[in-house]
């Protein structure tokens, strides 16, 4: 039921509004206190009165935040120990779901599965009449937000392009980017739960609207967020989409000091500008850097997606706070441009298999890979070589089996050659 961040589908006909109550029942028997969010969504109010139904039966005390991004609701629920947040993230607007947070960072696989459990044996604690819930609205959670991200920001008096996709950070990184000191002109900056402006998801397919703004405007960086704003993706002073390897290069090599967490498929750029610093490898999915985040006591993680993990600030990946320390990175060291020059893009070469039993393919696939180096398989089976690495892993959604390859100098041979051990795995 839970995907690697959280549970999504298209409203109404995959996640119904009795679907939302059986799931606020569930959270409720579990967790007396909730806070619940949502984004700017059109399905999200009858989703969230459905959740919030379902949490007052079972008595807890529900407290709702209105729209807020997911980074924001994580934060303010801490004191109430398990929040709740209505949305989509990423995905296109006829999507809703839900992520769920307990002390500010997403369930663990555990914690899911409790919920799961419930939900399938349907053994709900329905409260006594006398003892149902309380509903009620707190206006402050944007304003702590804001506090939070400015107490570790220092001023720069940047151009900057905002665009928050239509989505949650729409009523948050402006204002704090202007706080800041900035110049921020704005794109697709008021919510809009049908997401007129571009697609929700920060790619550069979605984001050439922002590209040829900031080259218009002579801005010194574009800001991208994704419908909940836990992700960010950025485009350079020369209009120049920052790929996500890069950027999570660029905010390593800053933040690390002892460890940092990253998953499997990203790049090796990472362990060449690190040098000593421990890097932990987890499986795919914000939720499993940040658990791992907290297990090393690590001081950064993130993703390629855009997800970017602060512990100082917040065990949930946050777009605004990484929207705000980017201009203040930039202010403090000069052209972005220039500054991400400094990082080297290795070759990458990625490729999909269609195969029917995947379980038994990857098997076969895996001990062929086994003899190449070193192995790691957290998630599918990475195997790093002298030239380079490869990840085989099943997809999680399609009958397929992906590659991912990358090599300074090698990555069409490399290519071919687990691409020759995937074919030879699905016969
Ligand atoms: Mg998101």
């Amino acid at each position: 039921m839970f995907g690697s961040s959280g549970i999504r589908g298209v409203a109404n006909t995959e996640i119904t509004p009795q679907f939302a109550l059986d799931f606020g029942l569930a959270v409720g028997s579990i967790y007396p206190e909730v806070m619940i969010g949502r984004d700017p969504r059109v399905s999200g109010q009858m989703i969230e009165s459905a959740v919030v139904s379902g949490l007052l039966s079972a008595g807890s005390k529900v407290v709702k935040t209105g729209m807020v991004p997911t980074p924001t609701l994580a934060l303010a629920s801490k004191e109430y120990g398990c929040g709740i947040m209505i949305t989509a993230s990423h995905n296109p607007a006829r999507y809703i779901g839900m992520k769920v947070f307990k002390n500010g960072m997403s369930f663990t696989t555990k914690e899911q599965k409790e919920i799961e459990e419930i939900l399938r044996t349907e053994k709900f604690s329905y409260a006594s009449w006398e003892k149902t819930g309380s509903l009620s609205q707190t206006d402050n959670a944007l304003e702590c937000h804001c506090e939070v991200i400015l107490k570790n920001t220092r001023r720069a008096g940047l151009r900057v392009v905002a665009d928050c996709g239509n989505g949650a950070a729409s009523v948050i990184t402006p204002y704090v980017l202007r706080k800041m000191g900035c110049e921020v002109i704005m794109l697709n900056s008021q919510p809009d739960g049908t997401f007129p402006g571009r697609e929700p998801e920060p790619v550069e397919e979605n984001l050439s609207m922002l590209k040829s703004t900031v080259r218009a405007t002579g801005a010194d960086v574009g800001i991208a967020h994704d419908g909940d704003a836990d992700r960010m993706m950025a485009v350079d002073n020369k209009g120049r989409f920052v790929n996500g390897d890069k950027m999570l290069a660029f905010f390593a090599m800053r933040e690390a000091k002892k460890a940092i967490a990253i998953p499997v498929d990203s790049s090796r750029v990472i362990d060449d500008l690190l040098g000593k610093i421990h890097i932990s490898r987890t499986k795919v999915g914000d939720v499993y850097v940040a658990e791992e985040l907290k297990k090393i006591d690590g001081e950064f993680g993130g993703e390629p997606s855009g997800a970017w993990i602060f512990p100082k600030i917040s065990l949930c990946p946050d777009g605004i706070y990484a929207a705000a320390h980017l201009v203040e990175i930039i202010s403090q060291e000069g052209e972005f441009g220039e500054l991400l020059d400094t990082i080297p893009d290795y070759p990458v070469k990625r490729g999909a298999f269609p195969c029917q039993d995947r379980i038994k393919a990857m098997a076969k696939i895996s001990k062929k890979l086994e003899v190449l180096g070193k192995v790691n398989t957290l998630d599918g089976v990475r195997v790093d070589t002298e030239d380079g690495w490869i990840l085989v892993r099943p997809s999680g959604t399609e009958p397929k089996i992906r590659i991912t390859v990358e090599s300074k100098n090698k990555c069409a041979e490399l290519f071919d050659m687990a691409s020759d051990i995937v074919k030879g795995g699905i016969k």
